[in-house]
């Protein structure tokens, strides 16, 4: 069977939704639905060792995708991306197991890449025929890349200081580019109106199921090429958190499938000082979190001001016995620099911040020499080439 995927789930009552049919929030709660699969069968039916044998992208997981007809898939070779282990970082920093994924090299340059693979395979299979996407950068660019190859329209709507990266690659793909006066959250609002009134399929982060699903694929992906073991510690630049979410749906996946043992990495949050709205909550012992006002970062991918699944990345930084820290902007440049020059990975800002709350970590005593620890790098600098100078 090409895709074990059962029904979806309210992620607050349980409740059950079907998911043959284009879904957004739960009917019940208004809240984050996530898509569940038939894992006793998939025990029974396939061996993990096939996974080697494929090709590599994320379709090779494809028993844990939502897409029932491979005819439907969607994709631009998402997925597969290399898990380096540092020399010259971990050495510096005296870890033992210090990796970098480097999600850099996925189609339009960042991780967006396999949420939306998932996101605009399975509505292509429910016959969606156009989308809208609300982003502070690079969701609109993947999802101009995604709504091109698939042959459907795509408005994107965009804060007017997104990087023009972003702005570029959407017009490239041939979206219709929409600048807004304000935020992501501004630009969000206007999204869910235009795809109401136009019957378009509206994408906003964690507000349909399957971008979840492609991020999870980077939890199955690290699993296979740790051997088949979870890390004990993943630093992850959060804005909507579609990533913490998505590899820890991923890893209790893996668990229950028996594919791996032990336990959850501990989730380390990293956010942008001059937009820390889970941090907050997390330190005041919140379950939700406060809209953050007047968010600045360079960091475009974690100026996300309202999360709209906080309660869900606050449960999981707690459950996992995480935290979340946030770092300056200088300091996510100057890591930008570091990591480039000693790793040679050309890192995104957000990248790079993950190294600065791994070296909080260490000076708290958070981390021990021979953990194995994951430094997420969710894009390439290339998108982000205005930050960094010519002399
Ligand atoms: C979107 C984005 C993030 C934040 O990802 P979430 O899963 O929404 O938390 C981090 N880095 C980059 C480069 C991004 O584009
Ligand atoms: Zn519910």
């Amino acid at each position: 069977m090409y895709s074990y995927i059962s029904h979806l789930e309210c992620s607050v009552c349980e409740k059950e939704f079907p998911h043959d049919q284009i879904s957004s929030i739960s009917e019940c709660c208004a809240k984050v639905l996530f898509a569940r699969y038939d894992l006793q069968k998939l025990k029974k039916e396939v061996d993990k060792n096939v996974y080697a044998s494929r090709e590599s992208n994320m379709w090779r997981f494809s028993e844990l995708l939502p897409v029932t007809d491979p005819a439907n898939v969607v994709t631009l070779g998402e997925g597969g991306t290399p898990l380096l282990r540092t020399t010259d970082l971990g050495k510096k920093l005296n870890l033992n197991n210090l990796y970098i994924k480097d999600e850099g090299l996925n189609p339009t340059g960042t991780f967006k890449a396999r949420g939306i693979g998932a996101a605009v395979s399975k509505a292509n299979e429910l016959g969606v025929k156009g989308f809208t996407m609300p982003s502070a950068g690079n969701a609109a660019g993947a999802v101009a890349a995604y709504a091109a190859r698939s042959g459907h329209p795509v408005k994107v709507y965009m804060p007017q200081d997104a990087p023009s990266a972003n702005k570029k690659e959407s017009l490239l793909t041939g979206a219709e580019l929409n600048l807004v006066d304000g935020l992501i959250s501004d630009a969000g609002r206007i999204s869910s109106q235009v795809a109401k009134e136009e019957n378009l399929f509206d994408l906003s982060t964690l507000k349909e199921p399957y971008r979840a699903e492609g991020k999870k694929t980077m939890a199955l992906e690290l699993a296979q090429q740790l051997g088949w073991k979870i890390p004990d510690v993943i630093v992850y630049p959060t804005g909507g958190g579609t990533g913490i979410i998505g590899m820890h749906k991923g890893f209790n996946e893996l668990l229950e499938l028996g594919w791996v043992t032990g336990k959850q990495p501990r989730f380390i949050a990293v956010q942008a000082e001059g937009c820390q709205p889970i941090v907050k909550a997390f330190n005041e012992g919140a379950d939700s979190s406060e809209m953050w006002t007047n968010a600045a970062t360079v960091a475009d991918g974690l100026r996300v001001p309202g999360p709209f699944a906080d309660y869900v990345i606050l449960k999981i930084l707690r459950e996992t016995g995480g935290t979340a820290l946030s770092v300056t902007d200088k300091e996510m440049v100057d890591a930008m620099y570091e990591i480039s020059s000693d790793e040679g990975v050309v890192i995104c800002p957000e990248g790079a911040a993950t190294l600065v709350g791994l070296r909080q970590l260490l000076d708290k005593g958070l981390v021990s020499q021979d953990e194995t620890v994951i430094l997420l790098n969710t894009g390439s600098a290339y998108k982000y080439l205005e930050l960094v100078s010519e002399k």
